[in-house]
């Protein structure tokens, strides 16, 4: 099975307490796309301007992507700049210009169509719902927001969670949009609004998964050194849904790896600016830190 994935591609400018970096790969669906990668074959849907460099393309394409629902148009690509405060915790938004983003209309390659697996990274919802109507006969759909959409776009957003089955959230987006502030009972209250299942992210104190037959916890993976957060809610997903994919599977046992391997996954990419960490990651590398957690948290 491969992984249908749908959301921006960036070049984002970010400060941490350990470092800054300009013009950067990232972008929510190439984090999300990357880090699938490693279990699946990606098909990506995106855009960018006319200034993307070709060497990148070349990279995904060497990366089990499929770039042929990748538009290249004329204009300058998205840039996203931001900065983290000293525990890494909290982010401020400092510059966000859409550029070619700004029209976006998604389009699907012919045999994207027929897509089972799907994952609609932060985008304007409402360009993650023309996606929805182009698919003929999807398996499973997640998606992803931002408070930029709560706030913004509620409308769009509440008629999207009617039309998938997993919400993957910060726990203080997650808050935002319910305007509850028990986590549980937030959890609880978005699966009333659509989704069967919604995955609650709480940066280091790891991801919670929600539905109404189950609940599974993980907590994260415990590191040294943290570097730059960026993308790790997108990789978490991408990590999530391309374990599913590769399993074709939807029971719970499937479900709970599911979240370990994107939380193994997300462990990674904190671990330095952009994807270098991922860039330099193989499949071996990944199985030995999840049997690790395993290890630490067996009891
Ligand atoms: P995360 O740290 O998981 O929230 O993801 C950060 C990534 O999201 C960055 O690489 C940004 O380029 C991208 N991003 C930020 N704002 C937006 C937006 N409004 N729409 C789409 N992608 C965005």
């Amino acid at each position: 099975m491969s992984l249908l994935v749908v959301g921006s591609i960036a070049y984002d400018s970010v400060k941490t307490p350990f470092g800054k970096k300009d013009e950067v790969l990232g972008g929510s669906a190439l984090y999300c796309g990357l880090a699938a990668s490693f279990f699946v074959p990606v098909n990506l849907v995106s855009v960018v301007g006319e200034d993307f460099s070709k060497r990148y393309l070349n990279f995904l394409r060497k990366r089990n992507i499929d770039t042929e629902g990748l538009q290249i148009k004329k204009g300058k690509t998205f840039r996203w700049k931001a900065e983290y405060s000293h525990n890494l915790n909290n982010r401020r938004t400092l510059a966000t210009h859409l550029n070619v983003l700004r029209d976006f209309k998604p389009e699907l390659p012919k045999n994207y169509k027929d897509s089972k697996y799907i994952f609609l990274a932060n985008l304007d919802p409402y360009m993650q719902q023309m996606v929805l109507d182009k698919l003929s006969n999807p398996k499973l759909v997640a998606c992803d927001t931002m408070s930029l959409w709560i706030e913004t776009k509620r409308d769009s957003l509440m008629k999207l969670l009617k039309r998938v089955e997993i919400f993957i959230i910060n726990e203080s987006e997650a808050r935002e949009l319910t305007a509850e502030p028990n986590l549980i009972k937030a959890g609880h209250k978005i699966c009333n609004l659509g989704p069967k299942m919604v995955i609650l992210k709480k940066g280091e104190n790891g991801a919670l998964l929600l539905s109404k037959s189950f609940k599974f916890l993980s907590v994260a993976y415990p590191l040294e050194a943290v570097y730059d957060p960026t993308g790790s809610g997108d990789v978490f997903a991408g990590g999530f849904m391309g374990y599913l994919a590769k399993q074709n599977k939807l029971t719970k046992s499937c479900f709970k790896k599911a979240l370990i391997y994107g939380t193994i996954l997300a462990s990674f990419n904190v671990e330095s600016f952009s994807i270098e960490r991922l860039k330099r990651l193989n499949r071996k590398d990944i199985d030995k830190r999840y049997k690790e957690l395993r290890r630490l948290t067996h009891f």
